[in-house]
């Protein structure tokens, strides 16, 4: 028995606080709780939580009753040719409590399509390959029509993975990796302790690729502050310009209380970035993008630019035109913008021109007294409110 695994009893289906945006109709299943390096600066997640193995026998119970009642709900949608909340009740009639988690599981996956499932929770990768084939497979055989399974790894992780193991996930049916790979700056990756470096990071993501999986890497716009924000663009574009994953994603830096990365910067440590310094950061990445055919989506609720949006090299210019627009707009309508976007009144720039939802970003900067000189001070304890 690996040393973190605890053998204690059953106590019913689990599940992990998070996953990506875009596994949000996924089906959870958790294979490991929290993070086994726990250490990055910048990082609210799992700090002050133990990791663990959760032990195979549990995660295979957890599958096959989540099974169980996945199974009802499709003879349920079967016969009647829908789910009313009256069928809702009579199949929750029959659970256990020790169920409920894995009843809710099924009802919210089956409402979302029963498409795909993510493995949880920070890095399951770590797990014994051999559990991992046999989670996999038991995913498989339970739920044969899903399209994708998934996971979030550490770079530091996968590349001491060996490649026949790599292969053999993804014949098991792993078919997506998604890397935190916040940043290929060397000098920021150790700042922020994250336990890796460019070369490490590149390394892993080629052994993804070259085992057959789909390869998501997270990059994290501010997170070399100020000093490093140059550096921090472009050795991030050099990475991902060696790696070519399929998919880039962004999710902007926020800086809750209590992370350390927050000491340093209530210290005057760390220099955060403007709103404006922000995307001209994020221009000069994707600008500096260059001969990869990787999918850029920008679909973090932290987001600015939630429409950079596209896949490149073809759709580079219809993104970076989007944030150079706002670098031209004048001070008080980024404000503005800034203010509308976080509030949700605006998912893109063009929506600046319906007067209602304008007029309302304006009664909100005005209630509130924001202005080009406290816009940002005033967004960060909006923006942590979301993390
Ligand atoms: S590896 Fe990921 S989950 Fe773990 S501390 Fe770092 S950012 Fe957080």
């Amino acid at each position: 028995m690996h040393p973190e695994t605890k053998q204690t009893d059953y106590r019913g289906f689990e599940q992990g606080p998070i996953r990506p945006p875009s596994e949000a109709n996924s089906l959870l299943i958790r294979v490991t709780r929290n993070c086994p390096w726990n250490r990055c600066r910048f990082c609210p997640v799992y700090k002050g939580r133990r990791f663990s193995l959760r032990p195979l026998s549990h995660v295979l119970e957890d599958i096959d009753r989540v099974h169980r009642y996945v199974t009802a709900i499709r003879q349920v949608v079967a016969g009647n040719g829908g789910l009313s909340p009256d069928d809702v009740r009579r199949v929750g009639e029959s659970i256990v409590p020790s169920d409920e988690g894995a009843f809710h599981a099924a009802l919210h996956w089956q409402a979302g399509g029963m498409q795909s499932i993510f493995i949880q929770d920070a890095n399951s990768l770590v797990i014994k390959p051999d559990d991992l084939k046999t989670v996999l497979s038991k995913l498989r055989t339970c739920f044969p029509w899903v399209a994708r399974i998934t996971s979030y790894a550490r770079s530091h992780t996968v590349a001491r993975i060996a490649d026949a193991d790599l292969q053999a996930f993804a014949a098991a049916g792993l078919n997506r990796i998604h890397i935190g790979l916040e940043t290929g700056s060397d000098e920021v990756l150790a700042r922020m302790k994250k336990g890796i470096t460019k070369a490490g990071h590149i390394k892993a993501g080629r052994k993804i690729k070259q085992a057959g999986m789909a390869l998501s890497e997270y990059v994290m716009p501010g997170l070399g502050g100020r000093d490093l924000s140059r550096a921090h663009a472009l050795e991030t574009a050099d990475c991902l310009n060696q790696i070519d994953p399929d998919f880039i994603r962004l999710r902007t830096l926020a800086i809750p209380n209590h992370t350390e990365l927050y000491e340093d910067f209530a210290a005057g440590r760390f220099e955060k970035l403007t709103d404006r310094e922000m995307a001209e950061e994020i221009l000069l990445f994707l600008e500096s993008l260059d001969g990869i055919t990787s999918t850029v989506k920008s679909d973090h609720i932290l987001n600015l630019f939630q429409e950079v949006d596209g896949r490149l090299p073809d759709d580079k210019d219809a993104m970076t035109s989007v944030i150079r627009a706002f670098l031209d707009l004048t001070p008080e309508d980024q404000v503005i913008y800034q203010v509308g976007r976080r509030l949700g009144l605006f998912a893109r720039l063009a929506d600046m021109t319906s007067p209602d939802r304008r007029a309302r970003a304006e009664q909100a900067c005005q209630l509130y007294g924001i202005t080009p000189d406290n816009v940002d001070r005033t967004i960060d304890e909006l923006m942590k409110r979301f993390i």
